[in-house]
């Protein structure tokens, strides 16, 4: 079985050294009761459940997975789920970020990330079921009415209920404005929903009484395309405004899906039958509602991807230091037994130091964008809450990408460094290579988050977040430039930086002239400013634990050498990237369709 632990110590690094997240927090307002302690111990208590109570039902739920009962249209998610979930709710986890208004906690999004994080990491099928409801608390929260946020926000913060997210239909899940569910307006200002939605993660369970789905549909006289798409609210059991749950809407789960990975979380078939709905937010407008929820999401699944590549890496770690095999090539390194351990050999320490190059680095870029989001939901200052908004805008869709991305790689490694054992289900490896590879799927794929990255971001909207980022590294550039410690890495940073505004403006040109040369460059682009972005997070970890008091020379000894690792044989992937970019829209659109058989 694969093993968790919290990796408290490296969060605190990212979140109090390398962030200073406590001091951001302290000039919020109210900002001030939440010292370090506090946030501290809230971090020791949420390792302790997801350690306890989380991680041992991993691999029990991924071996049992979900049931569909046809003749009740129920859900019966593994064994343990639902006591699980009674104590997440008991232990006030569920509303953990949420204002108290609504009855949260208050806690800021950079330590929410942390805990978020340790729940991904201790059981992501698990952690699917109350992930919606952060997205559909953003989206009440800034489109819904108020008796909406009164009815609806308090028990989903409290977790009695949870929300979904029902954009998918069988014939569109990238392209939303092919949508064919249709909300026809009732009398009593309500609405009767009708069609068909599939893959909605937690569509039907047993965890909570009710499910508040936020469903996207077209009002009879829209306008074809994303232009006429509004969003509702619809319940499981029917609600009234105040907030009375009435009888059963006539929205049913039609079956659940078998599927390579998290196979404990319910992906559903969705039928809504007349359901009765409610418009959030205004007619045709649903689509900036919904991608309020879909931000917080990819956010969300970001982390999902570190959180297994963390994963992968302690248990891979711990493999590799205990497993012997073959001796080192410069000789034996534990005469006193029969063969050396894994970790001698140069390929495994490749794969090792890849795992730990991404996650510690994943880990800082991660709750970066939390803390983006919570200057932008605290902040007095309303010029840092726009910048914050343009910053978290650009860097959404790396983190969705790069962190998702690098846990595929991760956790293969992973698995390679357990040889033939990573591939059988003992050890849970293969599993985590399973449940990791939905992540660039879902919540926009890959594709999905580079073309909105360079196509809309930077060429659409001007690159406002793009130009505050490279001049956040300039000025750490340029704080740095004499600091002989950090020359190694100032260095190329500063090069690329540099680069990579010239190659922006070079797809820029080329895409004016022919706009598949934006769709060829986009990937690339994604994973190219991706690297150079870690890079910057790297250089930053170095400085941070060079200046640390309080952190072992061993541990500032061993950011610096991942440092290296990265500079050295992670950043280069980006002339990889450089060249393809520049082989340009040609070289793929060469080929007649015809001719690809
Ligand atoms: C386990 C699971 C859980 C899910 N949970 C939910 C949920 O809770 N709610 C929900 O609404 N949906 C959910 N989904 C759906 C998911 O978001 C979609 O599967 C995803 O958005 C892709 O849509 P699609 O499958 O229709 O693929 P398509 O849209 O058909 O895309 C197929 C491929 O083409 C690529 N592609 C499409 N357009 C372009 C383009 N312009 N340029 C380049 N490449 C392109 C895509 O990247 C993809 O690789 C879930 C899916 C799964 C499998």
């Amino acid at each position: 079985m694969s093993k968790y632990t919290a990796p408290l110590a490296d969060m605190r690094f990212a979140l109090f050294d390398v962030l200073d997240s406590e001091k951001m927090i302290s000039t919020f307002p109210g900002g001030e009761a939440m010292q370090r302690d506090l946030l501290d111990a809230v971090l020791e208590e949420a390792a302790k459940f997801n350690e306890q109570v989380l991680a041992p039902l991993n691999q029990s739920g991924d071996a049992e997975g979900c049931t569909f009962d046809k003749a009740t249209a129920t859900v019966t998610t593994p064994k343990g789920f639902r006591e699980a979930y009674q104590q997440f709710i008991a232990g006030g986890w569920a509303g953990v970020n949420a204002p108290e208004e609504f009855g949260g906690q208050n806690v800021p999004h950079c330590i929410g990330a942390a805990i978020k994080e340790m729940v991904d990491s201790a059981n992501l099928s698990w952690a699917n079921y109350p992930l919606l409801s952060h997205g559909a608390t953003e989206a009440l929260k800034h489109h819904g009415e108020d008796w909406q946020r009164e009815v609806f926000l308090k028990p989903i913060v409290e977790g009695i209920w949870t929300g979904t997210m029902c954009l998918t239909e069988p014939h569109c899940g990238t392209d939303l404005g092919l949508l064919k569910t249709r909300a026809e307006p009732a009398a009593d200002n309500t609405f009767r929903l009708s069609g068909t939605k599939i893959f909605i993660t937690g569509g039907e369970h047993d965890l909570t009484d009710n499910i508040v789905h936020l469903v996207l549909a077209r009002l009879p006289d829209a306008p074809p395309g994303t232009k006429g798409i509004s969003l509702f609210i619809v319940p499981k059991f029917k609600v009234t405004r105040e907030g009375k749950v009435g009888e059963r809407n006539p929205v049913f789960c039609g079956s659940i899906e078998h599927k390579m990975g998290i196979r404990g979380s319910s992906t559903c078939v969705m039928n809504f039958d007349g359901a009765e709905g409610y418009l959030i937010g205004q007619p045709n407008k649903g689509l900036n509602a919904m991608f309020t929820m879909m931000n917080t999401a990819r956010i969300a699944v970001g982390y999902q991807g570190l959180a297994l590549a963390e994963r992968a890496y302690q248990n891979s770690l711990a493999y590799a230091r205990d497993r012997l095999q073959m001796r080192s090539l410069a000789g034996p390194k534990a005469p006193d037994k029969p063969a050396d351990p894994l970790i001698v050999h140069p390929d495994i320490r490749r794969m090792l130091l890849t795992q730990k190059a991404f996650a510690e680095g994943g880990r800082v870029l991660g709750y970066y964008a939390a803390q983006q989001v919570d200057i932008i939901e605290r902040s007095p200052d309303a010029a840092e809450r726009q910048k914050a908004d343009e910053l978290l805008g650009f860097i959404t869709p790396i983190v969705k990408g790069l962190l998702t991305e690098m846990a595929q790689e991760c956790t293969y490694d992973a698995l390679q460094v357990f040889g033939g054992h990573g591939y059988i289900a003992e050890w849970g490896m293969e599993q985590l290579a399973r449940d990791a590879r939905i992540t660039t799927i879902y919540e926009g794929t890959t594709q999905i988050q580079a073309l909105d990255l360079l196509g809309r971001k930077i060429l659409q909207l001007q690159g406002a977040g793009l130009r505050h980022f490279v001049g956040e590294i300039s000025a750490f550039c340029q704080t740095h430039q004499a600091n002989t410690a950090l020359i190694e890495f100032i260095k190329p940073l500063a090069e690329l930086t540099q680069e990579w505004i010239g190659l922006t403006q070079e797809i820029g040109k080329k895409a004016m002239g022919n706009p598949e040369e934006m769709g060829a460059a986009a990937v690339d682009y994604l994973f190219y400013a991706s690297y150079i972005t870690l890079a910057y997070f790297w250089a930053l970890s170095v400085a941070a634990a060079d200046a640390s008091k309080t952190h072992s020379a061993d541990f500032v000894l061993s950011k610096r050498i991942t440092a290296r690792f990265y500079y050295s044989r992670i950043l280069p992937r980006t002339r990889g990237h450089l060249a393809a970019m520049r082989a340009g829209a040609e070289s793929l659109m060469a080929m007649p369709d015809a001719l690809f058989g």
